[in-house]
């Protein structure tokens, strides 16, 4: 909730949560959008913890669980939440190996009837078919069908015609097969037999970095883009009378894609995944809405023609996938470089020394931002606590309530809604008012936080201070003719000081330990650095001995040098 929260409020840029999930938020009303293919992470499944007594618990609810599988029961319950769209090429279908719905048989082999099949491909559709650096052809279609084609024992040669010819190339029986990152429509299937999906993608809409085109009905006037024959210009086409844009074909993406750059289209529309591919290897495009449902990809041959090549095929994939060949040519292309780097390092994180020798960069860093998070509220906290302690012992009533009240209003609300306030709820205001992002910060949101708080208790105690010098003082000083401002100077204050400085330094530390309380916003301090890291290895005990112990040393730190401050101030 409080990472939606802060979605909501603009705070933070983007989410990560599991699929279902979020399109369970997205269906509640949720004003997300899904806009990147997810990564794998697995199943879900019942815990409980190693070696405890209940671990017969995990016999029970497999036995049940197979019996609920049997009877009905589950497939009730995820119907229920989910409804029967969830599977289906949703927008956001996450391309797993898991999800792909494979009739053929692993283990089997048909028989090639050709010496040769010849495939033919598109001519640029990174990551799918491109020429790398040396002028061959590589990608994933191109990586699939060789293996394919091994794995099963038939030869095939393959041509780059680009989409539209491809598809021609097949249907006038020049080619046998065409590997494309072709979508599986009706329309196609009319003409075409199709292999089981071997991906999935949307189709988007992408402009140029900066364009003021934020949604379909900017295009108004526009010029847009798409491949010949693709269900991109399909979907344009169908939509143009509605947007009012004049739609522009190219036999191949690089052109399309250079005509965006250089501004003689306004917008182009392209499979998803090639999309975010192109604008990932470095090309300044974005994608303002989200994408339109096109469906799978597959493999295709001439309707009728082939049959044995799409047996083959389907085959040919079900041993890939099952031999993890599949997922590992698909990050190949896809994965993110720095998977490697994000399974947890090697390091022994069960000892003190092993968590504190992997994390200490983080930890510094956290330490760093609860320090200035300090530091820098409680030099605000000072001066609006002099202010308002001031104020609270002025001979002018007005005053006198302004700063009452905001002792009142500040102390009477707990920090954390402060906090929450500041961050959540002021931000969502001055959306719904200006339409525009708030630019409060995480830091900045509990750095006013804090300094109010603070800033509200400093008020009392200098006005405690104040009224602890008796009120003799003051009169004798003014009988003697001396000015209020001069008497609060030179003969109230020195006294009052030495009466507030313990109480500094224990607000100070009171501050300090605040800090904690901001981690509720999401702000990565010191404690919030820490519950990252035992969130990811449930180190609990021993990482929150190590935070409790960063705090008693910085603090026992920080007040031996304030009381020594106080010594030589006294
Ligand atoms: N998937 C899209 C389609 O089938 C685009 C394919 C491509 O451009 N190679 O129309």
């Amino acid at each position: 909730d409080l990472m939606n929260n802060s979605l909501d409020a603009g705070s933070v840029y983007a989410a990560m949560d599991d699929q279902p999930v979020v399109q369970y938020a997205i269906s509640q009303g949720k004003n997300y959008a899904i806009n990147i293919d997810g990564e794998k992470v697995g199943s879900f499944a019942f815990a409980v913890k190693k070696g405890s007594k209940y671990e017969y618990l995990i016999d029970e609810f497999n036995h049940a669980f197979a019996e609920m599988k049997k009877d009905g029961t589950y497939d009730a319950i995820m119907a229920k939440w989910l409804g029967d769209s969830e599977k289906s090429d949703d927008k956001s279908s996450v391309v797993t190996s898991s999800s792909l719905k494979l009739t053929g048989d692993a283990s089997a082999k048909a028989t090639p009837v050709k010496s040769t099949y010849k495939i033919v491909m598109d001519s640029s559709f990174a990551p799918f078919e491109y020429q790398n650096d040396s002028g061959k052809y590589e990608g994933i279609d191109v990586d699939l069908i060789k293996a394919i084609a091994e794995q099963q024992g038939f030869n095939i040669e393959i041509s780059n015609p680009g989409f539209d010819a491809a598809l021609n190339a097949v249907q006038a029986g020049q080619a046998d097969g065409v590997m494309a990152g072709m979508s599986i429509t009706d329309a196609r299937k009319e003409i075409f037999d199709f292999s089981d999906p071997y991906y999935t993608s949307n189709i988007l809409l992408a402009v140029k970095k900066g364009s003021f085109v934020k949604s379909y009905e900017d295009l108004n006037g526009k010029t847009v883009g798409a491949k010949n024959g693709t269900s991109s210009y399909t979907w344009l086409s169908e939509h143009a009378a509605q947007y009012g844009y004049t739609l522009r074909a190219f036999d191949e993406a690089s052109t399309m894609y250079d005509s965006l750059n250089s501004g003689s289209i306004d917008a182009l529309m392209d499979d998803e995944a090639v999309l975010r591919y192109a604008i990932k290897q470095g090309r300044n495009f974005e994608t303002p809405v989200d994408g339109e449902k096109s469906g799978e990809y597959g493999f295709a041959v001439n309707k009728g023609t082939n049959p044995e090549l799409l047996e083959m095929f389907n085959n040919g994939l079900a041993a890939l996938v099952k031999s993890g060949e599949y997922d590992k040519i698909v990050s190949k292309y896809l994965g993110s470089s720095d998977e490697k780097k994000s399974t947890s390092s090697s390091v022994d994180e069960t000892t003190i020394w092993g968590l504190i020798k992997n994390n200490y960069s983080q930890l510094l860093s956290g330490l760093g931002t609860t320090l200035s998070l300090t530091l820098i509220s409680f030099a605000i906290a000072m001066v609006i606590g002099i202010i308002f302690g001031m104020m609270a012992v002025a001979p002018n009533k007005v005053l006198r309530t302004i700063s009452a009240i905001f002792i009142d209003v500040v102390r009477g609300i707990p920090l954390m809604i402060v906090a929450a306030f500041i961050f959540w709820g002021i931000p969502n205001l001055f959306e719904s008012l200006t339409g525009k992002q708030s630019p409060i910060n995480d830091f900045l949101a509990a750095t006013i936080a804090l300094s109010l708080n603070a800033g509200a208790y400093i008020a009392e105690i200098v006005r405690g201070g104040i009224e602890a010098v008796p009120k003799g003082q003051m009169e004798a000083s003014r009988s003697l003719g001396i000015s209020y401002g001069k008497t609060m100077k030179k003969v109230i204050l020195p006294q009052a000081v030495r009466v507030m400085l313990p109480n500094f330094i224990n607000q100070f530390v009171i501050s300090l330990k605040d800090t904690t309380i901001v981690s509720a916003i999401g702000l990565v301090e010191l404690f919030q650095t820490g519950k990252i890291i035992i969130a990811r290895n449930y180190q609990s005990f021993r990482m929150y001995a190590i935070l409790a112990i960063i705090y008693l040393v910085m603090i026992t730190l920080l007040t031996r040098l304030a009381k020594r401050l106080e010594k030589r101030l006294k």
